[in-house]
């Protein structure tokens, strides 16, 4: 008995909208992919409804997540997305959380919020469920609608306000056991990217507020990733560019040879423009930034050595700047130091400098005056300027060494789409979570916690993978794996029968196909097709069916074609589809 058709595989019966204009509002390519290929549709700012294709992809990456959590011993289970504030009260998140979580009130005045993250609900569940340390190690996770009010939703489904997230957290006696399960969940997240055979790294992440916590993030490697990671090649060392510290200045400063001195820079604005005038190159001046400081209204300078770049999530652990890092306001600056941002300099500056490593070893050097047109060359620390402090305030740039000392480091751009995180007991300390320990004694238990965006992770994968033409979907990721094309099948009974005829074929075999049953010409249909981004495609067209052959294409090399033999075409095609 044959299996049934599913008419939905048939494109005549599943609307699929593409657009030919790319979207003007979308910025990055993923983004204005999905709304070609018709995968997503936004609702609002950060909403988007997933319709039938993109329901699809995003349904592959959560099975497999789901495998592979399942695999690793995780346990499933399924909290409300609506959060009570008493227990964000608890944990102290209801005052720290700010404007991302999204809270209202029901009938009665209770507050509420939107669930952002469940470390909250777990814990409540845990400290109810878990009675003994027999009951330890336990590892839930769950795939749900998040919410969080992001400041500039982006990118569509990559930085929406309203995502699915596959997000776990685990419990344990001590910090040993917290350690074996966070590397097993580590190992699941490199099954989970490896299957979806996509290009990832993970990276040691800036660890937060929770100083010292261990923290992993993976990242899917794009150009136009929103984060920036640096990796040694000749080692594993790899971190979050937030997180890896920049190398020690090899030596420290000379005496000064040269005297201060004012030079007109009548026009000369940025480091380049004013290296090139002057003539120094742009690593003998220092560029000035203002910050906010600690204490409301006041404001701090941060010194980098002109080739270098700021790197905010550093300069904000350094106490005396506030956190996060915000940018003093240009007309403020203006108003309180009497001249543009880019004329600054730490020679004559009333502020207290907190100068980067880098710059702090530089002598007869070029910075600012202070007064608009004007820079100083001949700069010298001690005795033209003090630092308040000298410290890391900048990225670690490519090329250079490695902190683990093994070579050269990469830099590349990267997406996040897992996280995981060793907790501790922020949250069972703060919410009273314990179990007796072997002793009998009441014992506060130890946490990680482990999240994957699963419909990040769709948005991450074509922007790692496309061309000019459109998506290209690993095997693992496809709405379907197999399209096919018949060429004239309104006019040429063979080419219809014979389109018939594998449609059941492969539908019997399990292989995912859908058939293009439109009759489109076939410029318009290999157009889309190219869009929508399916691997594997088969064309059956009069011409070739003569001599008994189709015509198949891998969309990564659509110049390509290959001879496909009509009463072999399964085997042909179970060849070339990726085992999941
Ligand atoms: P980001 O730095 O990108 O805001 P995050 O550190 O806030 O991420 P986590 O709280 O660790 O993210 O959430 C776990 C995962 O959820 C992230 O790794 C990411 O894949 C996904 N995620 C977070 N925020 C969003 C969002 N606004 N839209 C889609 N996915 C998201
Ligand atoms: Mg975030």
């Amino acid at each position: 008995m044959g299996a049934p058709d599913h008419p939905t595989m048939r494109l005549s019966r599943l609307p699929l909208t593409t657009l030919k204009e790319t979207p003007a509002d979308a910025e990055v390519m993923s983004h204005q992919l999905m709304l070609r290929a018709g995968l997503i549709r936004m609702l609002a700012a950060g909403l988007y409804s997933w319709m039938p294709f993109g329901l699809k992809v995003a349904r592959k990456v959560e099975t497999i997540v789901r495998e592979e959590m399942d695999r690793s011993g995780a346990v499933e289970l399924l909290m409300p997305a609506v959060q009570p504030a008493e227990l964000w009260h608890e944990s102290g998140r209801w005052e720290q959380y700010g404007p991302e979580l999204l809270r209202f009130a029901d009938r009665h005045e209770r507050e509420f919020c939107f669930g952002p993250t469940h470390e909250e609900v777990i814990t409540d569940i845990a400290r109810r469920e878990l009675k003994s340390y027999r009951q330890l190690p336990v590892n839930y996770y769950q795939i749900q609608t998040k919410f969080r009010d992001e400041i500039r939703p982006r990118f569509g489904v990559m930085r929406a306000r309203e995502f699915v997230m596959k997000d776990a957290y685990s419990f344990h006696l001590d910090s040993a056991s917290l350690d074996e399960t966070y590397e097993e969940m580590r190992l699941a997240y490199c099954r989970i990217f490896d299957r979806l055979g996509l290009e990832y790294r993970y990276v040691r992440a800036d660890s937060g507020a929770i100083g010292g916590a261990l923290s992993h993030e993976f990242h899917v490697l794009a150009d136009s990733g929103e984060d920036e990671i640096v990796y040694s090649e000749q080692s594993d060392y790899a971190a979050n560019v937030e997180q890896a510290p920049a190398p020690a200045p090899e030596s420290p400063h000379t005496e000064p040879t040269q005297e201060l001195q004012e030079a007109d820079t009548p026009d000369q604005r940025t480091i380049e423009e004013v290296s090139e005038f002057l003539g120094t190159p742009p690593e003998q001046s220092v560029k000035t930034l203002i910050v906010q400081g600690e204490e409301d209204g006041s404001l701090v300078a941060l010194i980098l050595r002109g080739d270098h770049r700021l790197n905010a999530v550093k300069a904000a652990k350094i106490e005396g700047i506030r956190s996060p890092l915000c940018f003093a306001d240009e007309a403020e600056v203006r108003k309180k130091l009497g001249c543009p941002v880019g004329s600054l300099g730490p020679a004559g500056l009333d502020l207290p400098l907190y100068v980067d490593a880098s710059a702090a070893v530089l002598s007869d050097f070029v910075c600012g005056a202070n007064r608009e047109g004007v820079h100083y060359t001949g700069v010298n620390w001690g005795r033209d300027a003090n630092p308040e402090q000298v410290c890391d305030i900048r990225n670690l740039e490519d090329g250079e060494s490695s902190p683990d000392g093994s070579g050269p480091v990469r830099s590349a751009r990267g997406i996040e789409v897992g996280h995981i995180f060793q907790l501790g007991d922020k949250y069972s300390q703060a919410m009273n979570c314990t179990v007796l320990n072997p002793d009998g004694k009441e014992q506060v238990v130890t946490m990680g916690c482990y999240g994957i965006g699963i419909t990040r992770i769709v948005a991450a994968a074509i922007e790692q993978n496309h061309d000019e033409q459109g998506i290209i979907w690993p095997d693992a990721m496809a709405p379907f794996s197999v399209l096919l094309c018949p060429i004239g099948a309104d006019r040429d009974d063979t080419v219809r029968t014979t389109a018939e005829t594998l449609y059941q074929q492969c539908q019997e075999a399990g292989i995912e196909v859908l058939m293009d049953d439109r009759d489109l010409r076939p410029g318009v249909m290999f157009a889309e097709a190219d869009l929508v981004g399916i691997p594997h495609r088969v064309v059956i067209s009069p011409r070739t069916l003569e001599q008994g052959r189709l015509e198949y294409r891998h969309r990564r090399n659509l110049d390509e074609a290959e001879d496909a033999p009509v009463d072999e075409l399964l085997e042909f095609l179970q060849a070339r589809i990726a085992p999941n």
